[in-house]
């Protein structure tokens, strides 16, 4: 195991590099009406040399970032906040940083946090701790390696996606593509290892009909010690995934994501900058943003846009209720419900054995009573 390491060290860090063609070159404005929103994309959940099991030195985070196209960062090293140290903007991509809180009942992300809570006290009490600080607390990989057992309560928002879970969980497929798909179509290795992640899509839905929650995709990402070689990745997994927050300028990036005004993208398949799922209010300029709720009424449309063609997929409390194909969707939800959307790519472009491939999901807009 530890020689088929060694070589998909040497075969990433030898290929082509990461990077990430970007579709706008700086964030664009949401195109609603006296929205003044821009649509920023960033990863989520970087380790740095702060925690045990990374060896990212962080100028090669934030090159790595640059690369790939990204507006923010967001570090959460184990159990501590010495990543706040690299708070600010650097190159014009704004760090932020707090901690992943390995509790008994898993991981824990905690955002706007000064100090670091008693991590090993009745989990229920932690929550209790991170929001008396003003804090935002995010349940990590929920059903990846370490499964979180600490209920449905009390958290604020949720990794619907980790990477590195995927790459862990599908290890031998992993080592496969990195060593003989990705040096020559980084998009085909990562296509063969993606799927939906249907089991944190069906708790997220689950507790979005109990109440307002946040979902988000991780990069989970480390500087792997592998004996005395360093697997650096960061510039070849922050394309993959990408948080998009939808916020008036980088300093309301991070109360932008605590209201849900945010999707995740696949963006190695396509940059999903400006996708946009939202609704109007029929013959009024009033309009609701992913993360935003608002009593049910049958003046509500449901409406998206997509930068390019797809498949859409409209849920409603958990279940796809409408299928479309196209760059824009338009829907009149006649019952109330929490509604969210997926899209997915045609993949390859080009083929007679295209596939539909998980490229956005939103989220939701609450319609509730
Ligand atoms: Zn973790
Ligand atoms: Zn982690």
């Amino acid at each position: 195991m530890r020689i088929l390491l060694l070589a998909t060290v040497c075969t990433l860090t030898s290929c082509i590099g990461g990077g990430l063609k970007r579709r706008f070159p700086t964030p664009p404005s949401i195109p609603l009406k006296n929205s003044k929103l821009k649509d920023y994309a960033g990863c989520y959940h970087i380790h740095t040399h702060f925690s045990h099991d990374s060896r990212g030195k962080f100028p090669d985070i934030l090159n790595a970032a640059q690369k790939s196209g990204c507006d923010f960062l967001i570090l959460t090293d184990h159990n501590t906040l010495q990543g706040k140290r690299y708070q600010g903007l650097h190159k014009n991509i704004l760090v932020l940083s707090g901690a992943e809180l390995s509790t008994p009942s898993g991981h824990l992300g905690a955002l706007q946090i000064q100090t670091i809570p008693n991590r090993h006290q009745n989990i229920q009490h932690l929550l209790q701790q991170i929001r008396k600080q003003g804090g935002f607390s995010i349940v990590h990989h929920p059903h990846g390696g370490r499964t979180w057992k600490g209920g449905i309560h009390g958290f604020d928002a949720m990794e619907v996606f980790n990477l590195a879970s995927l790459l862990k969980d599908n290890l031998v497929s992993t080592i496969f593509s990195a060593l003989f798909v990705y040096p020559f179509s980084r998009k085909e290795a990562f296509a063969s290892l993606i799927k939906r992640p249907s089991a944190n899509l069906a708790l997220f839905d689950k507790i979005a009909q109990q109440r307002h929650i946040v979902m988000i995709a991780a990069n989970d990402a480390h500087a792997i010690p592998v004996g005395k070689l360093t697997l650096q990745i960061y510039e070849h997994l922050f394309p993959l995934v990408r948080i998009h927050i939808l916020a008036k300028n980088q300093a309301n990036i991070l109360s932008a994501l605590r209201k849900g005004r945010c999707y995740f993208a696949f963006d190695i398949f396509e940059d999903a900058t400006s996708f946009l799922f939202y609704a109007k209010k029929k013959n009024s300029t009033q309009y609701l943003l992913m993360g935003d709720s608002s009593p049910f009424s049958n003046q509500w449309i449901l409406l998206a846009r997509s930068p390019v063609f797809c498949k859409f997929k409209l849920y409603k409390n958990g279940k796809n209720i409408r299928i479309h194909l196209g760059k824009t969707l338009s829907y009149s939800p006649q019952t109330s419900g929490v509604f969210r959307l997926e899209a997915y790519l045609p993949y390859p472009s080009s083929s007679n054995t295209q596939r539909w491939i998980p490229w956005v999901f939103t989220n939701p807009i609450w319609l509730k009573n």
